[in-house]
């Protein structure tokens, strides 16, 4: 509780704000507030995207990306992360991550191949890149929820925390993640429910593309223990098995493992028609294979499961990551709102349609520290005005456990995987039930730009 005074106030201390904090500390001498709810997804990051290994070109990777994001990236945003990834490689090196190699002397990096990009491009610490990151960033965070932004005419001057503190700040960095938290089953902590979309709407901030919802396929009903555990796909080249509760395969012997969005939809289907449940059954991959490959996911099954012999799921598609946000100007600024800024997860427009795997760990880096650097310019271009006090923008957060519940509901039963247009018909026209009305915006965006396919 009480007031307090700062330069930069971040909202989210995954790895968006923190790569804004580390900016902001070794290019000025302002002060920064790193506000951590809880909870984050970068802690899961395996790798992130870059062009390093012979073969492999910026100008590659931006085909890659616009090819992805079918006509529905903004261009330069998608250029800027593209020409960012090498120094962000680099940097990540000088900070200490040692990425995995193809033998310990080899100057070719050992690459995850991400569905959708023309060569393996995912550079990678054992599996856990995103751990590693955050440890060596070791920026300092504070516990601590935001609720509403404040404001100075048009400028945005802080915000008000959930203890009731008050934070004026002459910017405001909004690294708050996505919003796959919204859906009742999700791979996603229910502390990630988009805030920072919904703060920066009712700050005047335009969304985009709020429809576009990754699912991923095989995501863990049972065991319960594990439930919203994303089980990795790449093993079903290597012998795991998906079946009904009758046996049958869903996938054919021998042809080739669809893409996850189909492998989703296979899914659904066999839900949809009361086949669950889907069993994920990983007891014939080479269990050698699998624990050199996947060393944390092996030890955590065994300790689970006893016996690799054991080691299955009951699976169904779950929502994952969210591709629509916050619209940001080329330097991570909120377009029409002067002193707020976005980077990470809540923004929109990077990778249109669809996002290669391993873009997600990119783009928080390479528009993190873009977000710190303009916040940075922002601050010793526009001086406080002393002696004006900050207005509460129209309050958005905290949204009540209810409203969150029909919100969950009414995603789960109308916006899932395939989305059926009557399902989104019917989704739409349940929003009415949500009194919230920042919340109902939300899903109203959802309902209405998601397609069906
Ligand atoms: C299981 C899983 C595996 C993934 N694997 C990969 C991968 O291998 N490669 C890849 O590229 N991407 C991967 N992704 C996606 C990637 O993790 C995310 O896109 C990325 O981490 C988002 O980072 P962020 O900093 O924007 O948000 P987050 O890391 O989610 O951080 C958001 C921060 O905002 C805070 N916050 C939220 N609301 C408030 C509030 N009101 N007040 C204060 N703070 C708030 C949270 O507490 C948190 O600190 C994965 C995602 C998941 C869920």
């Amino acid at each position: 509780m009480g007031i307090l005074n700062i330069d930069v106030l971040i909202v989210g201390g995954g790895l968006a704000g923190c790569c804004a904090a580390e900016t902001i500390g070794s290019e000025s001498n302002f002060s920064v507030l790193v506000a951590d709810a809880g909870a984050m997804a970068s802690t899961e990051i395996m790798g992130f995207s870059a062009p390093a290994n012979p073969g492999d070109s910026e100008e590659l990777f931006l085909r890659d990306i616009l090819r992805a994001g079918g006509g529905g990236n903004d261009p330069e945003l998608a250029r800027i992360l593209a020409s960012h990834a090498m120094d962000e490689l680099r940097h990540a090196e000088k900070l200490g991550i040692r990425f995995d190699r193809k033998a310990d002397d080899s100057a070719t990096y050992d690459m995850v191949n991400a569905l959708g990009s023309s060569c393996p491009r995912v550079v990678h610490s054992g599996t856990t890149t995103g751990r590693e990151l955050l440890a060596k960033l070791a920026i300092s965070t504070v516990r601590m929820k935001i609720i509403h932004l404040l404001k100075i005419g048009a400028r945005v001057a802080g915000a008000i925390a959930e203890d009731g503190t008050i934070i004026h700040a002459k910017a405001v960095i909004l690294a708050g993640g996505g919003f796959a938290g919204l859906w009742k089953f999700s791979t996603w902590s229910k502390k990630l429910r988009g805030d920072a979309l919904l703060l920066a709407m009712q700050a005047g901030a335009e969304v985009r593309d709020l429809g576009i919802v990754q699912f991923e396929p095989t995501v863990t009903v049972a065991p319960t223990a594990l439930a919203g555990f994303p089980v990795i796909t790449t093993v079903l080249n290597e012998g795991a098995r998906l079946s009904d509760r009758n046996g049958k395969m869903l996938l054919p012997a021998g042809s080739p493992v669809p893409g996850k969005r189909q492998l989703a939809k296979i899914i659904q289907h066999a839900i949809d028609q009361n086949l669950e449940p889907v069993r994920y059954d990983l007891s014939n991959v080479p269990e050698g294979l699998f624990c050199k490959k996947y060393p944390e996911y092996h030890r955590k099954f065994l300790s689970f499961f006893g016996h690799w012999q054991k080691v299955c799921f009951e699976v169904k598609p779950g929502a994952h990551t969210t591709l629509g946000g916050i619209v940001i100007e080329p330097d991570a600024s909120v377009r029409h709102v002067p002193g707020l800024f976005a980077a990470g997860e809540c923004v929109g427009g990077i990778h249109g349609k669809d996002r290669l795997g391993g873009n997600a760990g990119l783009e928080v880096l390479v528009f993190g520290h873009l977000a710190g650097r303009s916040a940075i310019r922002y601050v010793a271009e526009h001086p406080f005005p002393p002696e004006e006090i900050p207005e509460v923008v129209d309050p958005a957060v905290p949204v009540a456990p209810s409203q969150y519940r029909i919100a969950a509901e009414i995603l789960d039963q109308c916006c899932k995987v395939s989305g059926e247009t009557c399902d989104l018909r019917r989704g739409l026209e349940r929003c009415k039930e949500l009194e919230n009305h920042a919340l109902r915006a939300l899903l109203e965006r959802i309902f209405s730009e998601k397609t069906s396919d």
